[in-house]
This record gives C-alpha cells, sequence and structure tokens, in this order.
C-alpha cells in the first residue's frame, strides 16, 4: 500500500477543519490556519518549528494528491460574524477595534496607519491623535496569518 494514504497530519500537530476546509497549525505558538499553495505548510513546519525533514517528508504531496479536500486559503475565508463560537484551534489575540469603522487588526502599527489613512486625513498618526479612535483589549480570534483576517469570537 502507497505509505502516502496513511499521512497523520496530527503527528506534525496539524488539524484539518472539515468544515472550513482549513488547515490548522496547532503549535502553542501559532493557532493559525496555513495556506497550503505550493509548499507553504512543509516549509511552515520547516522554517517555524524546525520540524526535521524525515518527519514533513511527504506532506505537501500528501496534501496536494491524497487528502480527500483541497484547503482554502486563510486569506480568502471570510471573517466570522462578531458573536461566533469560539474556534478551539485558533489562537485569541488583543486587538483594536476601530470605533469609527469596522476595521480590525492585532498590530498597532497597522492601526495606527488606518487611522492615519481612513480618519485624520493621512495626517500624522501620533499615539495621542489616534488612541481616541480605538477600543483596545478586544479578543479577536485570527483565522489566519494575515493580520486582517480577525473576528470577535465572543
Ligand atoms: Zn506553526
Ligand atoms: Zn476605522
Amino acid at each position: 500500500m502507497d505509505s502516502i494514504l496513511e499521512f497523520d497530519i496530527s503527528s506534525l500537530q496539524l488539524y484539518a477543519d472539515n468544515t472550513e476546509r482549513l488547515l490548522i497549525c496547532c503549535h502553542s505558538e501559532c493557532g493559525f490556519a496555513l495556506s497550503t499553495a505550493r509548499s507553504q505548510a512543509t516549509s511552515h513546519l520547516r522554517d517555524k518549528h524546525n520540524i526535521p525533514r524525515d518527519i514533513r517528508d511527504g506532506l505537501t504531496r500528501y496534501l496536494k494528491h491524497k487528502h480527500p479536500y483541497s484547503f482554502r486559503n486563510p486569506a480568502d475565508v471570510d471573517p466570522r460574524e462578531d458573536g461566533s463560537q469560539v474556534h478551539r484551534m485558533l489562537r485569541i489575540s488583543e486587538g483594536f477595534a476601530c470605533r469609527e469603522c469596522s476595521y480590525r487588526t492585532i498590530n498597532y502599527a497597522e492601526y495606527s496607519r488606518h487611522a492615519s489613512k481612513e480618519h485624520l486625513s493621512g495626517g500624522h498618526a501620533s499615539r495621542q491623535r489616534v488612541d481616541p479612535y480605538y477600543d483596545d483589549v478586544y479578543p479577536l480570534l485570527q483565522n489566519g496569518l494575515d493580520p486582517k483576517s480577525v473576528y470577535f469570537p465572543i
């Protein structure tokens, strides 16, 4: 039997979400969905988690040819609606929610760029000017590495 049929992604701490069709990296420092285009999932395991070659060997081929469905690119998945159920495999991060629009991010620098461009007419985004524009310490659930792929879980 072709051993690749037996490939066990959980041994690499990967999780296949069958509903969302996302491949999620469950290593404690991740909790993100991975893009599976080309060999990106395998590269992620090599670069971020130092998984030796013999263990990750075959993953790219398995995902491409043998996995029952193809995974979606996390960047193409719509953020969930506010109040959605918490996904147990995804990490919750604290982030910034714009008070003026629906923009959310976990990255302050991204937020201040947003505030400057959208709400301060391109003006200098000092903390003093930016601070009134956001609510912070919101739990945002990330569905991908893309900082825009966030949503309120609860
Ligand atoms: Zn990872
Ligand atoms: Zn805004």
